[in-house]
Order: structure tokens, then C-alpha cells, then sequence
């Protein structure tokens, strides 16, 4: 069942860090009580009118200019309408058929891929968040609640075009998407918490050059793992279908994360269902060439910036410039070590490979980590100044979190003392001398064996001995032996 070829296209909803909502003064604090944020406009209070939030306008413009959109100066706001008790005023202010960014276009590497992926976006409009019901119970009764707290705030609409192929290219995107509006600083794009919501729309069909299929729409999809697999279910279940001889039916359905399934909402909504037309109350606009030309002027350097920056100044190959600029905090905690070492492939492998990696296991924050860059760059600094080998470079990062305490204490405490070389030599002489048999197989070209001559000066020094040190002193023993013979 290979032949078939997925289609999928994401409509990517982006929650604006605004300070007010996008129409009104009102605040918005998530988890604040239930209808704190919601004044008139909000509410849709008759005679309460809205005027479009400055700073949405700017941060709109930032992400689509980080997007590499059009931007479309002429734009208005329309009114989309639906029956919902989420939204008093009966419609949702949206943008229509002029939104004001069309065009742009997000690329990615996928691991062990040799050329890049780009994926096309289709627009870019703003619209208000709506409120959330909450089912529960209420005198014995099954009763929902409203909060319109959510009401009113700022959302981009990011749509793409059909560019994606299976659900590893979607988890790219938005990855990269994510990465791209949180540099950017318009989002916190915390999935869980809502800041970026994901429907994905899915298709299949016979082939790369085959008219694409008729689509479903996922929604709710508030986790990258929940967009993997919601994805993956549908286009199991679409060729399942076609295969036993049925149609697709174009739907919108639901992902239930429990039963780790879709469930069917509602067969085809059109467009003309909503009855758009142009919002009286917000007058048609044009967005000012000095606003874009300001906005050019202050945009944050971009994450593809920054990996080309860490490869050309830092000296990083693709890999490690890719992970360290993924996330800004990763990015900051780095340029943070690196001033502080002034090395910067070996704060790279510390950065990439252990405090990644543990970060991830405790599922801390990297700027929360106790281990903070001061504290890295101490045991880097240690490792190059010779005070202590790697292997106990890395027990005393495992200390430094574990106990949480500083890492000349945790020299102290666990005794690892400076190795000293001078040692050494005498160490090597009589591990050789112990072990004549294996130095003998070396020297008839068994070159495996070394590993256990380096193991046994490792025993000898409590593993303190610096490995280059160690390889060193055995091949020039060896040498030795050898011209002698
Ligand atoms: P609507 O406005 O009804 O949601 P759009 O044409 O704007 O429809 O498309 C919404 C999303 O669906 C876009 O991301 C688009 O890329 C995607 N899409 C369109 N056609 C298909 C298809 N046949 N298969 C998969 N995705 C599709
Ligand atoms: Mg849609």
C-alpha cells in the first residue's frame, strides 16, 4: 500500500504576547478567574466598539516578515459568523479575503537528510481568540460554564499550502515554525498551554502526480506528539478506506488523545456558511511603509541567521549550530558559556550532549538548570586547565545538579584531585612491565590490545589520568620498544 502519497497542509493558530487583547483594552493573564478579562468590548456589549491593538499590528508584521511574507498593505478586518455561546457577538472578527500577509515560506534539514525542505505558506491573517466552555456539573444536572476570558485575544492564522508529505515533515514545520515566532518574540508557542494551536488538514492519493484527494481536518492537536500521531491515524484510516472501495467524505474531526483516534464533528463547512462580509466597525486600512521599513529595522536575528553566525564565527558544524539555535534560551545559555571559556566547539559538545540531554530528562527549563552557564564554564575551564580528565568532568556536572552545590565544593568533597603527569610515565613503565604477554601482542600488530594497557593505567590513576596523555605515553613506549628490537 506504499503508492499512496500523503497531502497535508497545517492551519496554525499563534497566540500574540500582546499586554491587551487585540479590539480593547482588556488584560490577559492565562489561568486568571473565570470572566476577569472581559469588559464590553469582550462581552459584545451593544455600542462597545473595537480599535485594532498597535502592538498586534507590529508583531503581525514581525512574524510575517520573519516568514518572508508579502505583506498586503490594503487589508480590513471581516466578521465570520457562527452560533457559539464562546463568542457573544455572534461572530468572530477575522480577516477574509484580504489578509494582510500572503506568500513566505519556512525551510528545514531533516536529521540525515543532504538538502534542505522548504514549505510553502499560503497566508497569514489576524483574528480574536475565542472563550472556552467548560462541561461539568451543577445541581445534579450536566451544566456548561462560559469564560470569555480568552475572548479577544490576538491570533495569527498561518496557513500553509499542501507541502507537506507525511507527519515528520509537519513536526518539522513546526518546529521550525515555533523556533522562528519565538525568536522573534510575538508567542510563547507553548502547545500545551494553547499559544500555538495545530489543525491539520490530510489527504491521500495514488502517487506524486495525482490530483491530491479529498481532505479531513484534525483538530485539536495540542502537542507535537498528538499532531504526529493524529496524522498518521488519518492517513491509515483514508487509504483503509479507499482501499475497501469508499470515498472519502470531506469532514472535520477530532483527535482523541486517549483513545488515540479521530472522531468525526462535522461533514464539510463552506465558506458561504459563514456569511463574511467587511466589518463595518473596523474601517478598511492601510498598514504604513514607516511601520514595515521600523519593524525590518528591530527584527531579531532569525535562527537561520543565528546557525550560519555559529558556523561562520564560532567554527560549529551544521549539527551542532542546528540544536544550539533550535531554542532561544538554548541559544542564550550557549553564547553565555562560549564568552566565558572562550571555546567554543568543546562548550558545544558539553551544551549539545550533556546539558541538553539532562534538561530534557528533568524536564527543567535550560535557564532554570542549576547547572548555569558560570557553573559550566567553571568545569570546562578545570577540564582545560588539566585539573581533571573528562570522565570526571562529567561526575562532577552529575554531582553539580544532583546536590546542588558549587563545583570547587564538589572537588573538595569528592577528592578529585589535579592530575599530575609527572606520575604518569612511571605508571605506564609498570603497566607494561605487568603485562608483558598483551605488550607483546601489540607489538605484533594485535593494535585492539591497547585498549586494555589504557584501561589498566586508567584503574591506576582512579581514572584521573588524561586519556591524550595516556595514548601518547603508550605509543612512545612502544616506539621504544620497537627500534630497540
Ligand atoms: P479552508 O479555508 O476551508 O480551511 P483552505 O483552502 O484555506 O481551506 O485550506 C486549508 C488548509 O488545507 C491549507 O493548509 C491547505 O494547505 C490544506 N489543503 C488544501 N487542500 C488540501 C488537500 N487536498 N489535502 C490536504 N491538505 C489540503
Ligand atoms: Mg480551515
Amino acid at each position: 500500500m506504499s503508492h499512496y502519497e500523503p497531502v497535508i497542509g497545517l492551519e496554525v493558530h499563534c497566540q500574540l504576547k500582546t499586554k491587551t487583547k487585540i479590539f480593547s483594552t482588556d488584560p490577559y493573564l492565562y489561568g486568571a478567574a473565570a470572566n476577569t478579562q472581559a469588559g464590553p468590548v469582550t462581552l459584545g456589549l451593544p455600542g462597545a466598539l473595537p480599535v485594532l491593538n498597535e502592538s498586534v499590528m507590529e508583531m503581525a508584521l514581525t512574524a510575517a516578515l520573519a516568514l518572508e511574507c508579502e505583506i498586503n498593505r490594503h487589508t480590513r478586518f471581516d466578521r465570520k459568523h457562527y452560533f457559539y455561546p464562546d463568542l457573544p457577538k455572534g461572530y468572530q472578527i477575522s480577516q477574509y479575503d484580504r489578509p494582510y500577509a500572503t506568500g513566505g515560506q519556512v525551510t528545514f534539514r531533516k536529521k540525515d537528510a543532504d538538502k534542505d525542505t522548504t514549505i510553502r505558506i499560503h497566508r497569514i491573517h489576524m483574528e480574536e481568540d475565542a472563550g472556552k466552555l467548560l462541561h461539568g456539573q451543577g445541581g445534579g444536572e450536566a451544566v456548561s460554564f462560559v469564560d470569555l476570558n480568552r475572548a479577544g485575544v490576538p491570533l495569527l492564522e498561518i496557513v500553509s499550502e499542501p507541502d507537506l508529505r507525511s507527519s515528520e515533515d509537519a513536526y518539522y514545520y513546526l518546529q521550525t515554525l515555533r523556533s522562528i515566532l519565538r525568536a522573534v518574540e510575538v508567542t510563547d508557542g507553548n502547545m500545551e498551554m494553547g499559544s500555538l494551536r495545530c489543525d491539520a488538514n490530510v489527504s491521500v492519493r495514488k502517487g506524486p502526480d495525482a490530483p491530491f484527494g479529498t481532505r479531513v481536518e484534525i483538530k485539536n492537536l495540542n502537542s507535537f506528539k498528538a499532531v504526529r500521531a493524529a496524522i498518521d491515524y488519518q492517513i491509515e484510516e483514508q487509504i483503509a478506506l479507499i482501499e475497501s472501495g469508499q470515498k472519502i467524505v470531506q469532514s472535520t474531526v477530532l483527535w482523541d488523545a486517549d483513545k488515540r483516534e479521530t472522531r468525526l464533528m462535522r461533514t464539510k463547512e463552506n465558506a458561504e456558511d459563514y456569511r463574511y462580509f467587511p466589518d463595518p466597525d473596523l474601517p478598511e486600512f492601510v498598514i504604513e511603509e514607516e511601520l514595515i521599513e521600523k519593524v525590518k529595522k528591530e527584527m531579531p536575528e532569525l535562527p537561520a541567521e543565528k546557525r550560519a553566525r555559529y558556523s561562520s564565527e564560532y567554527g560549529l558544524p551544521e549539527y551542532d549550530a542546528d540544536v544550539l539555535t533550535r531554542e532561544k534560551e538554548t541559544s542564550a545559555y550557549y553564547e553565555e558559556v562560549v564568552k566565558l571559556t572562550d571555546d567554543p566547539k568543546k562548550s558545544s559538545n558539553w551544551v549539545k550532549d550533556e546539558v541538553l540531554g539532562i534538561v530534557n530528562k528533568l524536564d527543567v527549563e535550560i535557564q532554570d538548570f542549576f547547572v548555569t552557564p558560570e557553573r559550566l564554564s567553571k568545569i570546562i575551564q578545570y577540564l582545560n586547565d588539566k585539573k581533571f580528565t573528562q570522565r570526571i568532568a562529567k561526575q562532577v556536572f552529575e554531582h553539580c545538579y544532583e546536590e546542588k552545590m558549587e563545583i570547587d565544593d564538589i572537588i573538595e568533597k569528592y577528592d578529585y584531585k589535579p592530575v599530575d603527569t609527572s606520575d604518569l610515565p612511571a605508571i605506564v613503565e609498570k603497566v607494561f612491565a605487568d603485562n608483558p604477554e598483551q605488550v607483546n601482542d601489540i607489538l605484533n600488530g594485535k593494535d585492539r590490545v591497547k585498549g586494555f594497557l589504557v584501561g589498566q593505567i586508567m584503574k591506576a590513576t582512579r581514572g584521573q589520568a588524561p586519556p591524550d596523555e595516556v595514548n601518547k605515553l603508550i605509543d612512545a613506549t612502544l616506539e621504544k620498544m620497537k627500534a630497540a628490537k
